[in-house]
């Protein structure tokens, strides 16, 4: 079986997320304002994930956390300049999520 992806910047969807995530259905970012649950489930990140499909959405979640992406808002407006700024998923044994992120060389988990 295929393992499932975890979602980050890198991927070649990323844009498709990240594009809806601002959209109309979801957090809708205006001149007026945006809406968010400012919640750690992040209803509409983990809608869009699962329609998109083929994602491993808890662990993406996770990713997203350790990137400052707490709720929809922040996953928006954070995880892909903690990216730019060398955040990185590396393969880790023992960790639930079998990752660990790399920050300026500190390894974190
Ligand atoms: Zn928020």
């Amino acid at each position: 079986m295929r393992k499932k992806t975890i979602m980050t910047p890198r991927n070649r969807r990323w844009k498709e997320l990240d594009t809806r995530l601002a959209g109309p259905k979801a957090c809708n970012f205006t001149q007026k304002g945006f809406h968010c649950s400012h919640g750690s489930r992040r209803p509409f990140t983990r809608a869009i994930l699962r329609e998109m499909g083929g994602f491993d959405i808890a662990a993406t979640l996770e990713f997203f956390t350790q990137c400052g992406g707490g709720c929809d808002c922040e996953v928006a407006l954070n995880v892909a300049r903690a990216w730019a700024n060398g955040h990185r998923l590396q393969r880790a044994e023992g960790n639930p999520y079998e990752m660990a992120i790399v920050v300026g060389g500190y390894i974190g988990t």
